[in-house]
């Protein structure tokens, strides 16, 4: 099959790149042209496990090609993905603006049959509108099709992902539409749930949502364990034996990030809203993870009093593990609230660190979680890379000033930080 991707970010190259090892031929397109161009160089554009050799090898193999407009995307592929980005407008809705402008630009140069999907997370109606555009741009009865087909990759783990999802989600209007769809799909050997369009978009939102509010119940807990002498960690696990509950996503700490939860929240609250329905326990989810945050600087706070002047070691700035990607990343959040604070920070992550410098100029960097403990008077853990799982805490606390240790994500053992000689916090955990 042909396949062209439009937006070749996180979710379009992952995808574009999945697609061809799995024998489809694929365009992908982006309007960035430095972005396309590095890539033609066989330089990637974001930290993903895995995507570099997926990318050389599909590029080698002539299956994988990149280009620089729409209309070429049009002109190649039978199927069209759309993964351009649904950022949030101030008022918390999707802003669909990339959407329409896609959509306008596939109109304009329609010639024979293609199916649309959107790929993109937007809020339910959208595949509608995108149906609207096309049919007034394009050519009078133009052959086309519009489907939904949402996107559950994780960052970090994105490849592993995209070549062994749980489930393909896909909506349909047409049982031509559906056909092509399995198609694409039949070579990754997924459960697929096919439904109608506005079903698909509403699973996206409804399962981000949902994870999100799993992660704010989690929080939550912690700052009752946190005042009963409680541990968290037992109660959740304890929760998660229960086959009905599951442990995945209750784990405490600093708040959920990144470029999806935060404004998949939002724009759901908005498009319920819009439609009629109070959804009054997302706001509630939102009030907790912004909460979460300011728990963890008053633990600091409890621990070095006041923060100005204070040497403070930053582990980890990305918004997670195993990504370059620092949007809404709560841990440069903190970081940037310790030095508003007067704090010296210095920080260290693996991969994120240019990235870190150009979204905060001022923050100074360290060549190693060593490095930057040098003289420190608390070290924060605040994304959980596998590097900082086994550090050598005996270095460690010989390098800092106040063997400290605040941890933003319950990775370490209480017992064994005791033992090294740290004073320990973590979240929600005696
Ligand atoms: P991204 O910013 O990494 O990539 C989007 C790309 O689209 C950019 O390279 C941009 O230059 C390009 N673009 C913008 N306008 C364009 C246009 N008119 N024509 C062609 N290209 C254009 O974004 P992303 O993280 O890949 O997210 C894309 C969508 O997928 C969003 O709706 C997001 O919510 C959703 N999503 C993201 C993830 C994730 O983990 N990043 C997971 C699931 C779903």
């Amino acid at each position: 099959m042909k396949i062209s991707v439009i937006g070749t970010g996180h979710v379009g190259l992952v995808t574009g790149a999945c697609f061809a090892d799995r024998g489809h031929r694929v365009l992908c397109v982006d309007v960035d042209k430095g972005k396309i161009a590095k890539l033609r160089r066989g330089v990637m554009t974001i930290y993903e496990p895995g995507l570099e050799d997926l990318v050389r090898r599909n590029v080698k193999a002539g299956r994988l090609k990149f280009g620089t407009t729409n209309a070429e995307a049009v002109a190649f592929g039978t199927v069209i993905f759309i993964c351009v980005p649904t950022p949030p407008r101030p008022d918390g809705t999707a802003d669909l603006s990339f959407m329409e402008s896609v959509s306008r630009d596939i109109a304009k140069v329609l010639k024979e049959y293609r199916l649309v999907v959107d790929k993109s997370t937007v809020p339910v109606h959208t595949g509608e509108k995108v149906k609207q555009v096309i049919t007034k741009y394009a050519p009078k009865g133009a052959d086309f099709d519009v489907a939904s087909n949402p996107e559950f990759l994780r960052e970090g783990a994105a490849v592993q992902d995209t070549l062994h999802p749980d489930r393909i989600v896909f909506g349909v209007e047409s049982a031509r539409a559906d056909k092509v769809l399995r198609e694409v799909f039949e070579p990754f050997k997924a459960p697929i749930l096919s439904t109608d369009i506005k079903s698909a978009e509403l699973i996206k939102h409804a399962s981000n949502s949902f994870l999100a509010l799993k992660i704010s119940y989690a929080n939550a807990l912690a700052a009752v364990c946190d005042l009963a002498g409680a541990d968290v960690q037992m109660v959740t696990r304890g929760m998660g034996m229960d086959r009905r509950i599951g442990l995945a996503f209750l784990n405490p700490g600093i708040g959920y990030g990144g470029s999806c939860f935060p404004k998949d929240v939002s724009a759901f609250e908005a498009i319920s809203r819009e439609l009629g329905y109070d959804f009054k326990v997302l706001r509630e989810v939102q009030r907790l993870n912004e909460e979460a945050a300011g728990l963890f600087i008053k633990k600091i706070e409890q621990e070095l009093w006041n923060l100005k002047g204070k040497k403070i070691a930053a582990f980890g700035l990305s918004f997670k593990p195993d990504t370059d990607d620092i949007r809404e990343s709560v841990a440069l959040k903190i970081v940037k609230m310790l030095m508003e604070k007067g704090a010296d920070v210095r920080g260290y992550d693996p991969q994120a660190m240019e990235r870190a410098r150009e979204a905060v100029p001022a923050l100074k960097t360290a060549k190693s979680p060593y490095d930057a403990a040098k003289g420190a008077d608390a070290a924060l853990l605040l994304t959980e890379w596998k590097e900082f799982h086994n550090l050598d805490l005996a270095r460690l606390k010989k390098l800092m000033a106040h063997p400290t240790m605040i941890d933003g994500r319950n990775l370490y053992e209480p017992d064994k930080m005791k033992a090294a000689g740290f004073t320990y916090k973590s979240i929600g955990r005696p």
